[in-house]
């Protein structure tokens, strides 16, 4: 007998199936709602141009492939961190960032998940909103981390339970754990507005707890990069000592790069050192060290202000015609006569929508109109285009009236 003949089939991935099942469809109007990656107006993978350009000088460069160090280069991780927390700010100038890059922002979000099971003081649980990311319990389990959870959104509103969230919060044992997204949630695209964020850090900081932000989509919520790191900025302003991803998978649709970075703020300098020779050990029996052309790529942006300039319009193209899908998916159905409050479609933001259609007509819409979404109701705006628009809302009303 075989080695494996123990081994059970485990279940398809609930996103990547449903694209397995879009290209089975042969129905000519077929949307796919599932994947969370940008496309055009036209449904196609985007490359930006900024990253085109970027490129192109690395290639005049005849640039080596010799290993980068365990924690990627210094001046991408200068970079990473000082784009979250804004140019000249106090923790880096001071040295209290400990900060390396991580095959984008899963395994930044794996290691620093690792170094807390290792290295954290305090009650090593993990509170996630509700709902969160697929990915992020499995990651936090993975790692050895026991995973709970906080009200978040607000079915009957589908938009953001404050009310709730500050009551769970207040509950949660001292010197946990809490995981916030920094904006554009993901499944919900529902944020808290920027005086809900401050009274959350206030509850917060009154409960001792540790926050974790998980950045995977700076600037391409609001098309600015500065307005999404609000939530990020104003914890660190606050006095917490914040651990952060960050991933450059969507705001420079540097998906399969994996490039990204972790980041944890120290108490002082000495700290942060003590912390990146541990965080290192670490990353040396798992991966050895991060991949380098994405974060060759990100360097040669960031460090070039024209170049730098040039992306953050692209970001803004990208943010704005998910905006702009969104009125226009709210527009249509009002014209197909729905009757319902469609206002969360344009409330929400970044690159999900979290419908409010139930598994039973989610199931009908993908049967009878070839659009193709996650049970939870879930569409990605990206999908949406000026072309299939019409579409979609006469599919969306036909299974919700
Ligand atoms: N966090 C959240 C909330 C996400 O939506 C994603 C992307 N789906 C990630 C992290 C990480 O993605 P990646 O590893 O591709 O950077």
């Amino acid at each position: 007998s075989s080695w494996w003949s123990n081994v059970e089939m485990g279940p398809p991935d609930a996103i990547l199936g449903v694209t397995e099942a879009y290209k089975k469809d042969t129905n000519t109007k077929k949307i796919n709602l599932g994947v969370g990656a940008y496309r055009d107006d036209n449904g196609k993978p985007f490359v930006l141009p900024s990253v085109l350009e970027a490129e192109e000088r690395l290639r005049q460069k005849n640039l080596d492939h010799e290993y980068a160090p365990i924690a990627g280069t210094a001046e991408f991780c200068k970079l990473s961190i000082n784009l979250a927390l804004g140019d000249g700010n106090e923790q880096v100038k001071n040295g209290l960032n400990a900060t390396l890059q991580g095959i984008s922002g899963t395994g930044s979000l794996r290691i620093g998940a690792a170094f807390l099971e290792k290295f954290f003081p305090g009650n090593k649980e993990v509170y996630l909103p509700t709902p969160s990311w697929g990915n992020h319990t499995p990651i936090f389990k993975h790692s050895g981390l026991n995973v709970k959870q906080y009200r978040y959104y607000d079915p009957k509103t589908c938009g953001f339970d404050f009310q709730g969230a500050l009551q769970d919060i207040a509950k949660i044992p001292d010197k946990s754990i809490i995981l916030f997204h920094a904006c554009a949630h993901n499944p919900t695209g529902v944020d808290p507005k920027p005086e809900q964020w401050k009274e959350i850090s206030a509850v917060v900081k009154k409960k001792n707890l540790f926050p974790f932000f998980d950045m995977a989509y700076q600037g391409f919520a609001s098309g600015d990069v500065t307005r999404d790191a609000f939530a990020v900025r104003e914890f660190v302003k606050d006095g917490h000592q914040i651990v952060l991803t960050q991933s450059y998978a969507k705001n420079m649709g540097l998906y399969g790069e994996r490039a990204g970075a972790f980041t944890l703020i120290a108490g002082s300098k000495d700290e942060a050192d003590r912390a990146l020779s541990q965080l290192k050990i670490l990353v040396r029996p798992m991966y050895s060290n991060p991949p380098i052309h994405g974060a060759r790529i990100v360097t040669e942006i960031l460090s070039d202000p024209a170049l730098r300039q040039k992306w953050l319009k692209d970001v803004k193209l990208m943010a704005d015609r998910i905006i702009t899908v969104r009125s226009q998916l709210r527009e249509n159905l009002k014209k197909e006569g729905s009757t319902r409050d469609w206002s969360h479609i344009t409330d929400q933001i970044g690159m999900f929508c979290f419908t409010g259609m139930t598994p039973q007509q989610s199931e009908r819409i993908t049967k009878e109109f070839s659009v193709y979404l996650t049970k939870d109701g879930r569409i990605s705006m990206a999908g949406v285009t000026s072309k299939n628009v019409e579409y979609l809302a006469h599919a969306i009303h036909q299974v919700t009236k």
